[in-house]
């Protein structure tokens, strides 16, 4: 029957199709239906070509949609008949190349569970293989260095495959057909055993052999050693978890004195009896992500509590490599593992670096030849405590970097991001990117990091690298200045004169949470609630409490944005001294309570006598305000006592949340007092006023845990009381302060009845959504 055939048709399918098993999966579709053609990796995602009718190949797109591979994401497809071809059998061919890849790129996937058991069986050939893989599992965005996705073009192309290992690559019943980083003990990377002495010298002790290694491995952490090994976006330093001398050792030598670390287990059945895990935690830990979870110690816990100081939670992760599966197993204990660099700086990821660099914090250096393309930190996935509503803490390893665009532009667009918390976003004409967390650009390592990573990615959609710049339709970036990643936007644009758009912070962080929700096209009120630290205002001022009312309009959102929109906002204070006043609560405090009656009898102790006059002078010289509900977040901690000046950024935030997590988890989410209460709230939020009413709480002697949960409660019913006033249903939230879990299950407890509420979802609330809000409101804004 199939000898009738003489036409030829052609499906291409575009989105998330490339290292996810997925010609191999075309294949044994197309063999089971009789089917004879091609299938090939091509410049916008699986080309497959074949002898059939209409209906057949109608009827086979159908089923190639319905039946695709778990890892795979099938965003675009076309089916349309071509000049005639002849073909004998099925096959898969080599991949099409093209000028331009326009192509979903695959993030990292933890190891399965089918390679996890043959790397624990002793009868497989792949036991204790640390780099064991197959099409389900295993690096991809971290060993790609040009596409489309096959080996030549990954890190694994100096690794030519043996006898064994080229058989199963080529036999279509086998799990490693076509897996690209197919390898094994006799012909895939192998592992380098250093030792340091603190001097940035080393010394080769083993190579290659990791049946000699990994037992040293696990004697180094049983004495209390600190190790950095290579992992799938940079070096992690491990060491015993439980061991709290080698956690202080660790602390000092990465001068990280307060922040927690991320605690590695080898098995769930161990984590599950000493932390507190839900089952949605259980699913992202198990997940192709494998991302760090925060979750609650239990008594039986034994990690060190050094490793999160203060903190009644604890970061934790699964090995989501052979080799960290491995050392995992084999050390049977929780391990430290955090990302492999000094403080402040990027994660080290390249093996000349790492035996330099991280000889001064590490006793030991594992490393192994299979370089790393492109670096990436572990991601952070919180879910809040009562309505599990996940938040994006930190976005990469493992988590795609495609976004859905939610706006219209087919034009080669970058995003520049902001600066503590910094990505790009490069708009292409089938998608959008937005890159992994690149760290805070105030180091000039990040930097030096940031350019390298957006040149890799440019690189990726172009080979040709240099033409790209040119082809650049328009550069958006932050509205502040000073900010590394603006400046760059600045040179960049001079050098290929690109037209720049400088995108004002909060409308940015708008413009993101409503595109992710896909709201632009809506008509309804709406009201944009956008909180966080810092941003540079239009005003010149510091914001960080803006409200964005939306009434009824014929227009939609898109529209309305582009416009510059109605804002609302927490009444001004004093911004103080620059950077100092998120690392120092306390000046948070002072300004926030300024001119309030008692409050210098709490303030004046937290200062010496000559701060006390300087500041005061200060405060009342000061012109720089600000509405930030960040530094009222961290005003709050202060006068309750909880920290004077942070360690590391969000801190003094997090120990109020923390506080008043402890509250809502022994009375319930019912709560009914607040601040503000018999404020009539005409149009700015009246900080002093609440400052006001905070202070009485203290000085009448109520508890910190009830006036934390007060606190919060309040912040929902500003929201609630403003939405109400405006006669909006619709809200949506942006900005750092939404990484706050109590607060996200506050408004989702009393507000989610009577309003529609919108979270980013596949994006972080913090910074890190800034590229691509700039990328949505500039394409907005570009159409003009
Ligand atoms: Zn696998
Ligand atoms: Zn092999």
């Amino acid at each position: 029957m199939l000898d009738t055939i003489n036409t030829t048709f052609e499906i291409r399918l575009n989105g998330l199709v490339q290292g996810v098993g997925f010609r191999p999966f075309v294949f044994q579709l197309a063999n089971e239906w009789g089917l004879k053609g091609k299938v090939s990796n091509g410049a916008a995602g699986v080309v497959i070509r074949i002898n059939a009718d209409l209906t057949t190949a109608s009827r086979f797109r159908e089923a190639l949609l319905h039946e695709a591979p778990a890892l795979a994401q099938i965003i675009q497809h076309t089916l349309q008949e071509i000049e005639p071809l002849h073909f004998e059998s099925f096959d898969i061919v080599e991949s099409e190349t093209a000028e331009r890849f326009s192509l979903v790129l695959p993030p990292d996937f933890a190891l399965c569970n089918n390679c996890r058991q043959e790397l624990h069986d002793p009868a497989n050939r792949r036991y204790r293989y640390p780099f064991i893989t197959c099409t389900h599992c295993g690096p991809r965005y971290s060993i790609i260095t040009a596409l489309p996705y096959d080996r030549p073009y990954t890190s694994m192309a100096a690794f030519k495959q043996c006898a064994s290992c080229w058989h199963e690559y080529n036999d279509p019943a086998d799990r490693r057909f076509y897996a690209q980083t197919n390898s094994c003990d006799d012909c895939g990377p192998q592992l380098g055993w250093y030792k340091t002495d603190g001097t940035r010298s080393v010394q080769l002790s083993f190579l290659n052999d990791s049946r000699w290694i990994l037992p040293r491995v696990n004697w180094a952490l049983k004495a209390g050693k600190i190790l950095a090994v290579k992992g799938i976006g940079g070096y992690l330093l491990l060491c015993d978890a439980t061991n709290e001398q080698a956690v202080e050792t660790l602390r000092r030598r990465k001068h990280r004195p307060q922040k927690p670390f991320a605690v590695l287990y080898p098995m769930l059945e161990m984590l599950q009896a000493e932390v507190a895990l839900n089952e949605v935690e259980i699913n992202a830990l198990q997940g192709v992500a494998a991302p760090i979870v925060p979750a609650e110690r239990q008594d039986a816990c034994r990690v060190a509590q050094n490793v999160a100081p203060q903190l009644s939670s604890l970061g934790i992760m699964l090995p989501y490599t052979p080799l960290l599966d491995l050392i995992a197993n084999d050390f049977g204990k929780p391990l430290v593992a955090t990302s492999g660099n000094i403080s402040g700086n990027p994660i080290v990821y390249e093996d000349e670096k790492a035996l330099t660099d991280l000889t001064a914090v590490a006793d030991h250096i594992l490393t192994n030849n299979r370089p790393i393309a492109v670096p990436q930190d572990d991601s952070v996935l919180r879910f809040t405590p009562k309505h599990q509503q996940p938040i994006v803490i930190r976005r990469s390893r493992g988590l795609p970097l495609y976004v859905p665009k939610g706006y219209q532009n087919s034009d080669f667009c970058v995003a520049m991001g902001a600066s503590m918390k910094s990505t790009f976003a490069i708009n292409t004409t089938d998608y959008l990117y937005v890159s992994q967390y690149l760290g805070d650009l105030e180091s000039y390592e990040t930097q030096q990091n940031f350019e390298q990573v957006s040149a890799h990615f440019l690189r990726l959609q172009n080979p040709d690298f240099l033409p790209v710049f040119g082809e650049i339709k328009a550069l958006f970036c932050d509205a502040h200045e000073g900010y590394f990643s603006t400046q760059l936007a600045v040179e960049a644009g001079h050098r290929w004169q690109i037209p720049i758009q400088k995108i004002q912070h909060h409308q940015a962080h708008l413009a993101a949470v409503l595109a992710e929700n896909d709201l632009l096209h809506s008509t309804q009120p709406l009201l944009g609630v956008v909180w966080d630290g810092t941003g540079y205002g239009s005003d010149g001022q510091i914001w960080g409490g803006e409200f964005y009312p939306f009434n009824f309009s014929e227009q939609p959102l898109s529209k309305q944005l582009r416009e510059l929109p109605h804002r609302l906002h927490f009444d001004y204070f004093d911004a103080l001294l620059g950077d100092k006043m998120p690392r120092e609560p306390r000046l948070s405090a002072l300004s926030f309570c300024k001119g309030v009656v008692g409050s210098d009898a709490i303030l004046q102790p937290k200062f010496s006598p000559v701060e006390w006059g300087v500041y005061q002078n200060v405060l009342s010289n000061n012109l720089l305000k600000t509405s930030s509900v960040g530094r009222i977040f961290d005003a709050v901690a202060s006068v309750l006592g909880l920290m004077d000046k942070v360690t590391y950024e969000g801190e003094a935030a997090f120990l109020l949340e923390t506080l008043a997590a402890r509250y809502f988890a022994r009375h319930g989410y019912a709560f009914s007092e607040y601040y503000l209460e018999n404020t009539e709230i005409k149009a700015n939020i009246p900080t002093r006023k609440l400052a006001e009413e905070l202070l009485i709480d203290i000085q009448k002697g109520c508890s910190s845990d009830w006036i934390a949960a007060k606190f919060h409660f309040s912040l929902v019913k500003i929201v609630e009381t403003t939405a109400q006033r405006l006669g909006v249903r619709q809200l949506a939230f942006s900005g750092g302060v939404f990484q706050n879990a109590v607060l996200i299950d506050l408004l989702i407890e009393h507000l989610s009845p009577h309003f529609q509420l919108y979270f980013h979802r596949q994006l972080s609330p913090n910074d890190e959504n800034i590229a691509y809000g700039q990328m949505v409101l500039g394409s907005l804004l570009m159409k003009d």
